[in-house]
C-alpha cells in the first residue's frame, strides 16, 4: 500500500467558495508558493499541510524591489517615503494548524519577554552607570525584537506585481502538495 504523506487531505473545502480549489490556483516554483493577485492560498497549514485552523486571518503583505534599500545609504527618510509610494501590496491568507499556530505564538511571546528582560537590564545599567551593561541591554532588546519579527512571520513575499505573488516561508509538506510550475 503506498501512502503519500504529502498528499493534501481529502476533505479540504473549508470556508470561502465551495468551488475553491487552491491546488489549481497556487503552484510551486522552487521554494516559493506562487499565485496571481486575487487568488489566495488554500486553507491548509503552510508549514505541515494539515487542515488550517479556522478562521484564517487575511494579512496585508508588502514588497518592493530590493534595489530600493540602496536609498538607505542616502537617507532613511527618503527610503521610507519612496518605499511607501512604490511598494506593492497583496492580501494573503496563510493558514496554520493548531500546533503551528501555538508554536508561532510562543516565539512571539518569548521574544517579547526577552525584550522586557532587556529593558530591565537597561534600567539596571542606568542604576549602576554601567556602559557595558547598557550595550548588552540594547543588544538583547534589539536582538529579541528582530528575532520575533523574523521568526514570527508565517510567510513573506519575495515578489509582488500585477501578475504574480511569490511567497517564501512555506514548509516542504505544503509545497509538495502544489503543482510545479515556473
Ligand atoms: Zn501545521
Amino acid at each position: 500500500m503506498s501512502h503519500n504523506p504529502y498528499a493534501p487531505p481529502e476533505a479540504r473545502v473549508v470556508g470561502r467558495a465551495a468551488s475553491f480549489d487552491g491546488a489549481q490556483q497556487v503552484w510551486r516554483a522552487g521554494d516559493r508558493a506562487v499565485f496571481r493577485p486575487g487568488d489566495d492560498l488554500p486553507p491548509r497549514c503552510v508549514k505541515c499541510n494539515a487542515d488550517a485552523e479556522q478562521p484564517v486571518k487575511e494579512r496585508a503583505m508588502h514588497w518592493h524591489t530590493p534595489w530600493l534599500y540602496l536609498l538607505l545609504l542616502v537617507s532613511i527618510l527618503i527610503y521610507v517615503i519612496v518605499a511607501l509610494i512604490v511598494r506593492k501590496s497583496a492580501k494573503v491568507s496563510p493558514g496554520l494548524c493548531a500546533e503551528h499556530r501555538l508554536a508561532r505564538r510562543n516565539i512571539i511571546l518569548g521574544s517579547w519577554l526577552a525584550a522586557l528582560a532587556g529593558m530591565g537590564l537597561m534600567a539596571l545599567s542606568i542604576d549602576r552607570s554601567s556602559g557595558p551593561l547598557a550595550l548588552l541591554a540594547a543588544a538583547v532588546m534589539l536582538g529579541s525584537l528582530i528575532f520575533g519579527m523574523v521568526k514570527g512571520r508565517i510567510v513573506y513575499p519575495t515578489h509582488i506585481d500585477a501578475q504574480r505573488i511569490e511567497l517564501k516561508g512555506c514548509g516542504e509538506a505544503f509545497l509538495a502538495s502544489l503543482p510545479q510550475r515556473r
